[in-house]
């Protein structure tokens, strides 16, 4: 018979960023975790992502979601300072604002547009200003003639996501995680007292569990009495060789990272699972880049890959604990980057036991039964 381990503390089954950061949250604030992840053959978002920590222009539809995007990147300077303080690794976050370029007028109007209705929705300050050319030319020296505005809020920045998935895994670690890979959760079982859990490399009790997974969240939720129908979306990415620095801010559809390199991206594609790379999408966006800041013209690029996000139906985050099984929550969302800061600091306590916060509330899965369309966003 195999044997089955026991915990006095929560189990978080996922160890992308969303699951780190949660496990991360759990433990500084002296709960006992165990991470159970499927491994590398899994897809993961945390590895194949754009690195922004972004406002701009989300809760279109939903105005929670702009406060808590917001609220989320003003929790990142102390976040960041801590991952640092605990593990010495620096994840080079920096919040200096950030463009959307727009290559036609009428792209400007629709962004404006977008963003007033987000402003008189949203609690609290959401600063913008819509710039012209010559304003943009004296932000973005390098910018090019196609490109006619931009868009630009104080509230956007970057960070250099592999460094951070690196610091909050040793920053889990010092605070004692046991992370258990190449244990895919094959079958949860809830009994009335907790649940049992079962993996290809054995079986965990617990009685509260966190489903942290991505993708591989839509088929666990439904074990548990959860709704998490999440499906992928690829998004492709390419990056340059080093480039001495030219580009102070990051935009949407280019950033230059803490090491030189710039980041090219990303594509929306509904392909299902395939996180391949297609020669027509990245000669699309090395294109556009081009147009967006010509000195790129001659730069070769390093690499490129495809990732698979994490989409709900209408593109905003789940955070749930389930009604027939109490002591299983879901998380779950498609900008695991820039909410890093608030789950590790807000979602987690909620999981621990505490009351769920206000900020979680419009966040529960009854807004999607019956939604049929998945909503194709970026960032
Ligand atoms: C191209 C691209 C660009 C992006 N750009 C940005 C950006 O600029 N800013 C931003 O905020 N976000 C961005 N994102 C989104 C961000 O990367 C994701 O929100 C985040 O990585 C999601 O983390 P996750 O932990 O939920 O999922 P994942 O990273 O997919 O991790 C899921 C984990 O669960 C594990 N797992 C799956 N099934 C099981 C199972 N049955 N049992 C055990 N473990 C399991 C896997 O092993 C994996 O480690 C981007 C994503 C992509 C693809």
């Amino acid at each position: 018979m195999s044997s089955v381990a026991s915990h006095s503390g929560i189990l978080v089954i996922g160890g992308g960023l969303v699951g780190a950061c949660i496990a991360y949250g759990l433990a500084r604030g002296g709960t006992a975790v165990t991470v159970l992840d499927e491994g590398d053959v899994a897809f993961r978002a945390t590895r194949g992502n754009f690195g922004l920590v972004w406002v701009q222009n989300k809760g279109v539809g939903l105005p929670a979601y702009a406060q808590w995007s917001r609220d989320a990147a003003a929790l990142w300077p102390a976040f960041a300072r801590e991952l640092q303080t605990l593990t010495g690794i620096d994840v080079h976050l920096e919040q200096p604002g950030g463009f959307y370029l727009c290559f036609t007028e009428a792209d400007c109007h629709e962004r404006e547009r977008s963003l007033r209705d987000i402003q008189q929705a949203a609690q609290g300050p959401y600063p913008f200003q819509m710039l012209g050319r010559s304003e943009l030319r004296a932000r973005l020296p390098a910018i090019g003639p196609d490109v006619v505005g931009a868009s630009y809020t104080p509230m956007d920045g970057h960070v250099n996501p592999l460094k951070l998935f690196r610091a909050l895994r040793a920053a889990c670690l010092h605070h004692g995680v046991r992370l258990q890979s190449s244990a895919r959760v094959e079958r949860i079982e809830y009994g009335g007292d907790g649940f049992t859990v079962t993996t290809q490399a054995g079986t965990h009790r617990a009685r509260r569990i966190v489903l942290a997974a991505g993708l591989g969240n839509a088929a666990l939720a439904a074990q548990v009495g959860l709704y998490a129908p999440v499906v992928p979306s690829r998004g492709q990415v390419l990056v340059t060789e080093r480039l001495q620095r030219f580009l102070e801010y990051p935009t949407n559809k280019l950033r230059q990272t803490d090491e030189g390199t710039v980041q090219i991206g990303d594509s929306v594609e509904n392909v299902g699972y395939d996180d391949g790379t297609t020669f027509d999408v990245m000669q699309f966006m090395a294109q556009r880049a081009v147009r967006a800041f010509p000195l790129l013209r001659d730069v070769n690029l390093v690499r490129a890959w495809g990732a698979l996000r994490v989409m709900t139906p209408d593109g905003f985050p789940l955070y749930e604990q389930s009604r027939e099984c109490p002591g299983a929550y879901v998380a779950t969302c498609h900008s695991g980057v820039t909410l890093a800061a608030a789950h590790a600091l807000v979602v987690a306590p909620w999981v621990a036991g505490g009351e769920m916060p206000a900020a979680l509330a419009p966040f529960g899965s009854a807004r999607l039964r019956g939604a049929e369309k998945h909503a194709m966003y970026v960032n």
